[in-house]
């Protein structure tokens, strides 16, 4: 067995029985020749974010898909998850990177003009060699740092705190922008935004996806996005799946909007093709 398997084996036992880790260990091994191969079976979608001040999309997350052998489309939460626990995510992270802003370089020669959202892992942002990396190539690709922002989980940034805030704030004064994803379900503490760079809050799409429907939901919603805007925050809220939902949002002064609703995470040429017949909903 190779060094991965041991290592991901071990982990698994660890955490008690797991039926599918046979499935899983293959899953890595062909994850790790995917990274490697030139014609590679990995690749990005985009989805936008709709701007509610402008009713304009200025703004995309890029989010990572997978084809595997068998022509299935592999779970990104499970294969980014397994590529963390194999060691395989600063790589993976890497490739993320580079296909983004050449995307990016792309589109802003066609005379589009966006801001795209990376989604990191803990490890990537405690990797020494990772705003070096993420600096060379947005130069190399001649498109400015302020077009890239980085989301993160509260997790990712609690995990070795000082570490991480010292590097987003080294991040923030290259002019990316910083994002906390999946707010309001991790180990949220109101004190600790206090003290973090960040420019972006993403309300998680459990408080979103039946809004409508829910007052708590609202309540939460509404006071976290005047929350997010007194510590000078942008706010977006994520898994937006009917007009109700966007409606109630535009009504808070949600900043930015992203879900279904609006668009789903489409390849580079459908996103282009969509936006170029799309039409504000507000
Ligand atoms: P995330 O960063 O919170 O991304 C948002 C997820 O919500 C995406 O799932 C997106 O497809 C989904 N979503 C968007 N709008 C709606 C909606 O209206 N309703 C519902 N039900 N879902 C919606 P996806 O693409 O499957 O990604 C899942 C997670 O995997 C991401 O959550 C992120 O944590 C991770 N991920 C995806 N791409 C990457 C990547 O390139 N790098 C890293 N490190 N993680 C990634
Ligand atoms: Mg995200
Ligand atoms: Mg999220």
């Amino acid at each position: 067995a190779s060094a991965v398997q041991e290592l991901v084996s071990l982990r698994f036992y660890q955490d008690g029985e797991d039926e599918n880790y046979l499935y899983k260990l293959s899953l890595i091994e062909e994850l790790k020749i995917a990274l490697e191969s030139d014609k590679s079976p990995l690749f990005m979608n985009y989805q936008p974010k709709l701007n509610m001040n402008t009713g304009k999309i200025d703004k995309l997350e890029a989010l990572i898909r997978w084809i595997n052998k068998k022509g299935d489309f592999v779970n990104p939460e499970l294969f980014i998850d397994l590529a963390e626990k194999a060691g395989l995510i600063v790589t993976l992270t890497r490739w993320v990177i580079l296909n983004v802003i050449q995307q990016v370089e792309q589109w802003n020669k066609q005379g589009y003009y966006f801001k795209v959202s990376i989604n990191l892992s803990a490890q990537d942002i405690q990797n020494e060699q990772f705003v070096d990396y993420l600096l060379t190539t947005v130069k190399a690709h001649s498109i400015a740092t302020t077009q890239i922002t980085l989301e993160l989980t509260e997790r990712d940034i609690v995990e070795n705190e000082q570490l991480v805030v010292a590097r987003l704030s080294h991040l923030k004064s290259l002019g990316f922008a910083i994002s906390v994803d999946d707010y309001g379900i991790g180990q949220s503490s109101l004190a600790k935004l206090k003290s973090l760079p960040v420019d972006e809050l993403k309300i998680d799409k459990t408080f979103i996806l039946k809004l409508e429907q829910c007052q708590k939901d609202q309540d939460i919603v509404a006071s976290t996005i005047s929350l997010g805007h007194k510590l000078g925050m942008s706010v977006v809220a994520e898994g937006i799946e009917n007009k109700e939902s966007l409606i109630l949002l535009n009504d808070f002064k949600c900043d930015y909007a992203q879900g279904y609703y609006i668009s789903r995470p489409v390849s580079a040429e459908k996103l282009i093709e969509w936006y170029q017949t799309y039409e504000s909903p507000l």
